[in-house]
């Protein structure tokens, strides 16, 4: 389909996490021996991993964090993106830890800093995925 946004991937080891988001859940890998929090998936690097993520689970996350870096796009790298312009494209540092990669909306782009704190808002969407973005908090 011509000018579509790309859907997320659906690989293994991420769906999970789109499954939930469905639900307007957002979820997180966290280590079930130690507490720490990965995104995206990922095995624990404080200690060993035997079996292969059978110390991971996905657990709900505050969907809470800060902004660790940001752009703002005056233009669009992909036509389906025009009608969204200026956008901020920010990494996210969540309080969990990791960093996510969304938008910051809500608010006007000039305003957006690093270090600004932010809050999660789903974004539905008519595919089915809900799209995890970020508001002032
Ligand atoms: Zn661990």
């Amino acid at each position: 389909m011509p000018n579509a946004k790309p859907k997320p991937s659906l690989d293994a080891d991420i769906a999970p996490f789109w499954e939930a988001a469905k639900k307007h859940e957002f979820v997180l890998m966290r280590c079930k021996k130690c507490g720490a929090w990965y995104f995206p998936a990922a095995y624990c690097r404080f200690h060993d991993n035997e079996p292969l993520f059978g110390n991971m689970e996905w657990a709900k996350a505050s969907g809470r964090g800060k902004v660790f870096s940001y752009n703002v796009s005056y233009r669009a790298f992909n036509p389906a993106f025009a009608g969204d312009l200026p956008y901020v494209y920010a990494l996210i540092e969540l309080e969990e830890g990791p960093l996510i990669s969304s938008n910051v909306t809500g608010c006007p782009v000039e305003t957006v800093k690093v270090g600004m704190p932010v809050e999660l808002v789903w974004e539905d969407n008519p595919d089915g995925y809900p799209l995890p973005k970020f508001r002032p908090d």
